[in-house]
Parts: C-alpha cells; structure tokens; sequence
C-alpha cells in the first residue's frame, strides 16, 4: 500500500477517537434543543454548558466568558467588528499587524471601508511584532489591539502577555487570534490581559464548524446574530449540541497533554530541520529560531517553486502546504512572508510542514527521502537554476 503522511495539521487536524465517542450520543440520543425546558433539552444545555466550563477552564476564563461560534473565522469577524461597532463612539482605530490571518485582515479592511483607520505594524525578520512600533502607533482613539499569538505560516509566537499589558496601561481592548497557539501553549487571559481571544475546535483534534470567542466580563460587543437567547443573546441560532461537545472533549484533552505533545513535537521538528538542512542545499528555516511552536515548520528551497514541490510530494503520499491553506490555490504571494521581508522568489519556494500528535520519525525520514529526491529533480530543470546564481 501507498505510505501516507499528513504534515498539514496547521490547516486541521483528524478527530481523536475520544472526541468522536462524545459527539456520536449528541446526534441520536442526547439529540434534544438545548432551549426546550423538557428532559431531553436540559440534558443538552447540560451537554453545552459542560462543554463550556470545560473550554473555560483551559484559559482561565470564566464559563460565560465563552461564546460558542462557527469556527475561528466568525470569531475573529465577531471580535473586530463587534467590538469596533460598540465602540465607535469612543473612537475610530484599530492596530493589527501585517501577519495576521485572512479572518483578521479582511475584518480590518471591511471597518475601513466602513470610515474607521488601521494600523498594520511591521514585523521584523522572524516576524515578530515590536513593541516600540506598537507603542508609536497607540492614539487617543485607538480602541482595539487585535495581533495574533501564533503565527499560522511560520509559527512565530508574538510576546501576547506584553502587548496585553501595554493594551491595558493604555486603556484599550486586546483581541488575540489564538487559532493555532491554543493547541500548542498554554494561555492564561488574566495573566496574558487578554480581553478577547478566538479559538477554533478542528486545529485541535475536534471537529470543523466549532469554536469560540472568549469576551471579557464587562467588555461591550455588537450581537453576532439577532436571534433566540443562545450565546447570551448575542449570537442566536440553535447550539451545535454534537460540536460542542466535541470541542469541549477536544480541549480538555488538548490541554491535559499539551506539556507531552509539545516536547514529542519539538524533538521531531529539531530532527526534521537538521535532516533537511544537512541533507538538501539552499534551504532557509523561516521563522524565529526560539520563539516559535514546535508543530510548524516553514522552509524555503531556493530556486524552485514550492507549488511544484507540494504536488510531487503529494504524488508520493505526502501532504504539506504552501504557505497557508488559505492563500494556496491562489497563487498569490504570502502577505506573512513578505511582510517578514523575504524576496518573491525565496518566497514562492516555501513550504509548510505541520505536525500531528501521531506523526512519527518513520514519517519524517520518508518525506527527507522523498524531498530530497523532489528538489534534486526540480533543481535540474529549474531554468532559475542559470539565471538566478550567478558563480555557481
Ligand atoms: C485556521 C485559522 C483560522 C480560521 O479558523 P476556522 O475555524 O477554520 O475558521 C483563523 N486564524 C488562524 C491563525 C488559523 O490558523
């Protein structure tokens, strides 16, 4: 049989058994409206509310600090528009960065349009924020912070706790997309100052159409959705009883073995590099060298185009990404990578190998072997290969 490797755990991951096995009962059994007041609804609003302090308690939030969403797109949506509508009196900008996701970055384009001002701060080569920067863009009507924790493209953790504090000293609020950090380190949105933080279920290990904003008691927000009293009133619509469920399995279970995870995946991810970078010329490890999670790696191969490497990797069972899920297909060029400074064709070279809880060394020497053989390949009838080294 074909070997299969699935490196794109950045984009999503597989449903654990476990989470499944609380899901399945939601759908048949448990299958009540957690708004009916007979049995079968209190036992699903006692499936959601289960799941809610769940979720809760891995950040330290208070359970009705969390408000279910479709995913983390929404609650990026919800967070930037939301509170940038019940905030518009007091004033009219926002900071963001460069390197934020499409959901962020989108959200902020749509406010401009809409007569509010955004700052995008720089990043330096490892894509890290500068706090300077940031404390130079800070204005009498900045109202909203919004920088993400962990970047989706390269992993570069931001410094989320000092941005926090500077937000509050400053007496503006603080959005974090944790998207891609929730799987990997552990939050704490009293000790980071965090006043709202969107998270996703099928980043880790739950399922897709689920995930959550958490909103600081006290903070204002426009509704999401008019509707029934869901979501405190402020995003109707019947609960996805079964995905909640399994979101809240999901992070239980995600934060139980977080320490383990992230020290299995380190030492998977430092060998991956060495066996790359000793074996496979002209490569560059994107990214901060320390501050960075252990689930994402981001290679350059100069010379080639990582669209060409993706598909002759898939040929062989292995599943990468170029750049992210979101810009591939398009063959737009990373708004991260660039933003990082790296030139268009370093960057088109790019590829993103992201780890699983179940990736193993046997996975890893057989994608080195297998890229080893793809860049040599496409190196030979790269026509950059003349034109682009000069003395080589
Ligand atoms: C995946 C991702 C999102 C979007 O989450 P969905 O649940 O797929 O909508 C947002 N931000 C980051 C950083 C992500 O990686």
């Amino acid at each position: 049989m074909e070997r299969k490797v699935y490196l794109d755990s950045a984009a999503t991951t597989y449903v654990t058994n476990e989470v499944l096995n609380e899901m399945m009962p939601c759908y048949n059994i448990f299958f009540g409206n957690p708004n009916s007041i007979h049995s079968f609804g209190r036992e699903a609003q006692g499936i959601v509310d289960r799941a809610r302090d769940r979720i809760a308690k891995t950040i330290n939030a208070k359970s009705e600090e969390i408000y279910f969403t479709s995913g983390g797109t929404e609650a990026d949506n919800w967070a930037i528009k939301g509170i940038a509508h019940a905030y518009a009196n007091k004033g009219k900008h926002i900071i963001t960065s460069q390197i934020e996701h499409p959901a962020v970055m989108e959200s902020c384009r749509a406010l401009e349009k809409e007569g509010f001002e955004v700052t995008y701060l720089p990043v330096d080569k490892y894509g890290v924020v500068s706090l300077a920067a940031l404390l130079h863009a800070i204005r009498k009507d900045t109202i909203l912070i919004s920088i993400m924790a962990v970047n989706n493209e390269v992993g570069t953790i931001q410094n989320i706790k000092a941005i926090g504090k500077t937000a509050r000293e400053n007496g503006i609020l603080f959005h974090t997309d944790a998207v891609q950090a929730y799987g990997a380190l552990k939050l704490d949105v009293e000790d980071m100052c965090i006043d709202l933080m969107s998270f996703s279920s099928h980043k880790i290990y739950g399922p897709k159409g689920i995930g959550a904003l958490y909103i600081r008691k006290g903070v204002r927000i426009a509704n999401l959705l008019d509707g029934g009293h869901q979501e405190r009133s402020k995003r109707g619509g019947t609960s996805n009883v079964p995905a909640i469920a399994g979101f809240g399995k999901a992070a239980e279970i995600n934060a139980r073995d977080l320490m383990v995870n992230s020290q299995r995946m380190k030492s998977l991810r430092d060998y991956f590099i060495k066996q790359v970078t000793e074996k496979i010329p002209y490569v560059i490890v994107n990214g901060h060298p320390q501050q960075k999670v252990n689930s994402i790696v981001s290679i350059s191969f100069e010379l080639i185009e990582g669209e060409a490497i993706l598909l002759m990797l898939d040929f062989e069972g292995i599943a990468v990404s170029t750049g992210s899920a979101c810009t591939s297909g398009t063959l737009e060029r990373s708004h991260v990578l660039s933003a990082m400074g790296i030139d268009d064709e370093t960057a088109n070279g790019t590829i993103r190998f992201s780890f699983s809880r179940s990736t193993t060394k046997a996975d890893l020497d057989y994608t080195v072997e297998k890229l080893v053989d793809v860049v040599e390949k496409l190196r030979k009838i790269s026509p950059q290969t003349k034109s682009g080294r000069k003395g080589e």
